[in-house]
């Protein structure tokens, strides 16, 4: 029951913000009939006539409307999309039609209910959305599941759409019964106690009348909002019992009109919740990411008290995190505002001229015709600031932790996966949606250089280097350490590989050229090309190109394919890898014996060197299999005159046994981790790296 409701939640939630394009429109349009400029108004009567207004004063309630209807719609699909235990339900009841059946039942709904108050309306059209939505898809999920109810019994048809429409027709007419029965009864039952009214009553009767009302005002405002819905009903409902006021020395006239202004003018500054002191704390928190963005498009609007944004979009909506501080800031505020008008702190002058989208500090001045109205403002923006600072911290650290925990998931998928048929960047959930995002980042990382490249060294047999292989590194924003094989998916898949490629190859030979300069030049380094890129036919013309920039030899430079997915038997890439031969690069196979097909590879082209898989030679000690896999690479690595790398090495003694074997050079963790370029000399020197001179075999 508790994960049901928590479900009901999340789906009510994500449908707040599915609909945020349309709290824009209403936004826009609120502010573009609002805005507290006498001049503007004026102006706008003269040009454009009285009615001006009406237009938009239309927009603003029918997308109130509007966003009933499409929150049951949304809601009652979300709900089944989102049921983990019901997935296999979700065929039978499928969200399309889900959505329709509370379409139709929130037309039933809002049609029989009798008179719906224009005041009250927009709280009741979302309210009726949302309950509409969650019973509705309740009452299929219940349905599908009855084979009786499929009346027509059709057999499965080609045309699903069809198919589905007509199974479920008979369910979505009985649920449309269930909710206009239900409207029926609701119409004929007597109004329930008007509770607000009860509080009312009996805050007049009683000495502390002003706190109790006032507190419980923003009490009831601050939790409707919480669930979506406009609170502004209550201050309404309560404001005509506001004669309450009466009694404070106040100097004003204590109509409900008056309670309402100091209510927006004093404690729903920048909206209910006092919002601009959150807007403020996340600016504090946070220099990027999603809060950061929703709270800098909501700048404008929260000037002028409209937060539908930050209600919806960051969303405080359900959000647990925000409960606290947005329920009770605005009590304190009140009380606090309540006790500086009984203590004569402030006056309140003419409320009438004040509408409630002023900016904060600007009502302040014109409600109190003095300073300390605008004091007054100050003091409360501040004081819920340093409120809300330790909520938006938390909820924060909770999202970039989510965040992050997300990445892991996807990134771990796209490392089990590989690079399958599959893109992964065109997958749907969210480990496409992760690899869509960072191959932006990508792009602009390779744009402002912000990737790098660390070095691996490479040793002969009696322990000196003879050359180094470059690693692709890249510590996103965000997300932190991206593993290479991530990168490489990812731009294999949405192209950047090309582009990506090219970069490690300019930038290992312009490092290359700074190491022949310091009197390096017998290290080859070592570059790895995914099979993607020998599909480029200009591969071969900006290896010479940069060869040739920066003045090395071919033959110093490395091309490790990898075999991440099968290289691609076509005429093209025989004629790219003919052409890169006769560049004079030396090619090497990487993750040899692992990949799908590597001894036909040797057969395709000729290489210079063989690397065996990391996998193999990782447990060569105590796997009989892979010591005698390695045995036989190294002997086909003498048949054909090649050089045989052992990869993952990280002992003494594995590094004993595969020289034993017939490995002649050695990476790994045993010599030295991976470097930055800026130690590369230092290691150079210490491993005699320029006296060596080339290898024999
Ligand atoms: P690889 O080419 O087989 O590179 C060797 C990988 O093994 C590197 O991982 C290296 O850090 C790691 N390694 C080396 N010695 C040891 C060891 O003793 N123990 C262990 N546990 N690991 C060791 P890295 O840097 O994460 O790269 C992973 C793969 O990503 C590379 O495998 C290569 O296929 C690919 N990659 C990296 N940079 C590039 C690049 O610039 N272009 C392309 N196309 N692929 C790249
Ligand atoms: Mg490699
Ligand atoms: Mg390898």
């Amino acid at each position: 029951m508790k994960a049901r409701l928590l479900l009901w939640m999340i789906a009510t939630r994500n449908s707040f913000v599915a609909l945020l394009p349309l709290t824009f429109l209403r936004v826009i349009a609120e502010l573009i009939l609002n805005f507290p400029w006498l001049y503007y108004q004026q102006s706008m009567d003269h040009w454009l006539g009285a009615d001006w207004r009406e237009p938009l004063r239309q927009i603003i309630d029918n997308s109130f409307t509007l966003f009933g209807l499409l929150l049951a719609a949304i809601v009652s699909a979300q709900l089944v999309f989102r049921m983990p235990s019901l997935t296999k339900h979700r065929e039978i009841a499928p969200p399309l039609m889900v959505a329709i059946s509370a379409v139709i039942n929130f037309l039933i709904i809002t049609v029989s209910l009798p008179n719906i108050s224009p005041v009250e309306f927009s709280a009741e059209v979302i309210l009726i959305g949302i309950v509409v939505g969650l019973l509705s898809a309740e009452l299929m999920l219940w349905a599908a599941r009855k084979p009786y109810l499929d009346l027509l019994n059709l057999p499965v048809d080609t045309d699903t759409t069809f198919y589905q429409a007509m199974r479920l027709s008979p369910s979505i007419i009985l649920s449309g019964m269930i909710f206009f029965t239900t409207a029926l009864i609701l119409a004929a039952t007597p109004d329930f106690p008007n509770f607000t009214q009860l509080i009312i009553d009996w805050a007049q009767n009683n000495e502390y009348g002003t706190w109790i009302l006032g507190s419980f005002v923003a009490l009831m405002n601050q939790l409707f909002w919480f669930v979506g819905l406009h609170g502004s009903i209550f201050i309404y409902g309560a404001a005509d019992g506001a004669l309450f006021l009466a009694n404070l020395d106040a100097g004003f006239n204590a109509s409900s009109l008056a309670f309402r202004v100091l209510f927006n003018n004093f404690v729903l500054l920048g909206g209910s919740g006092a919002t601009l002191g959150l807007l403020i704390a996340i600016f504090i928190v946070t220099q990027r990411g999603v809060q950061n963005k929703i709270a800098k498009i909501s700048i404008v609007p929260s000037l002028f008290n409209i937060n539908d944004i930050l209600i919806y979009g960051l969303p405080i909506v359900f959000n647990p995190f925000y409960l606290i501080p947005f329920v009770l800031i605005p009590i304190l505020l009140m009380l606090i505002t309540l006790f500086t008008l009984q203590f004569g702190f402030i006056t309140i002058f003419d409320s009438n001229i004040v509408s409630w989208t002023t900016p904060p500090l600007l009502s302040g001045w014109l409600l109190t015709e003095s300073w300390r109205g605008v004091f007054l403002q100050v003091m409360f923006i501040t004081l819920s600031t340093v409120c809300y600072l330790p909520f938006v911290r938390k909820a924060e650290k909770h999202r970039q932790q989510q965040s992050l925990d997300a990445f892991k998931q996807a990134s771990d998928k796209i490392i089990k996966v590989g690079n399958g048929k599959q893109k992964i960047i065109t997958r749907q959930d969210k480990v496409g949606m992760i690899a869509r995002d960072l191959a932006v980042d990508m792009q602009n990382a390779i744009k402002q250089n912000s990737l790098t490249l660390v070095y691996q060294p490479k040793h002969d047999r009696q322990g000196q280097i003879v050359g180094v292989e470059a690693l692709l590194r890249w510590t996103h924003p965000r997300y932190g350490f991206i593993s290479p094989i991530v990168l490489i998916a990812v731009a294999e898949d949405s192209e950047l590989i090309h582009h990506l490629g090219r970069w490690v190859i300019k930038q290992t030979c312009a490092c290359k050229a700074r190491w022949n300069a310091a009197g390096y030049k017998a290290l080859t380094v070592a570059v790895n090309i995914s099979p993607l890129q020998l599909t480029d036919k200009d591969l071969p013309f900006y290896i010479t190109k940069y060869i040739k920039d920066y003045g090395i030899s071919a033959e110093e430079l490395e091309l490790e394919i990898t075999e991440s997915s099968e290289i691609p038997d076509t005429s093209l890439t025989d004629l790219i890898l003919k052409q890169l031969v006769e560049t004079g690069v030396h090619l090497a196979m990487d993750d040899f014996g692992m990949g799908y097909s590597s001894l036909l590879y040797m057969r395709r082209f000729q290489v210079n060197a063989i690397k065996i898989d990391g996998s193999i030679t990782r447990d060569v000690l105590i796997n009989d299999t892979n010591a005698d896999i390695v045995r036989t690479i190294c002997s086909l690595g003498k048949a054909q005159r090649v050089h045989v790398v052992a990869e993952y090495v990280e002992t003494k003694e594995q590094r004993e046994v595969l020289s034993e074997m017939g490995c002649d050079i050695f990476q790994g963790y045993y010599h030295s981790p991976p470097i930055a370029e800026s130690d590369c000399l230092n290691y150079f020197q210490l491993h005699n790296g320029l006296v060596q001179g080339k290898l024999s075999i």
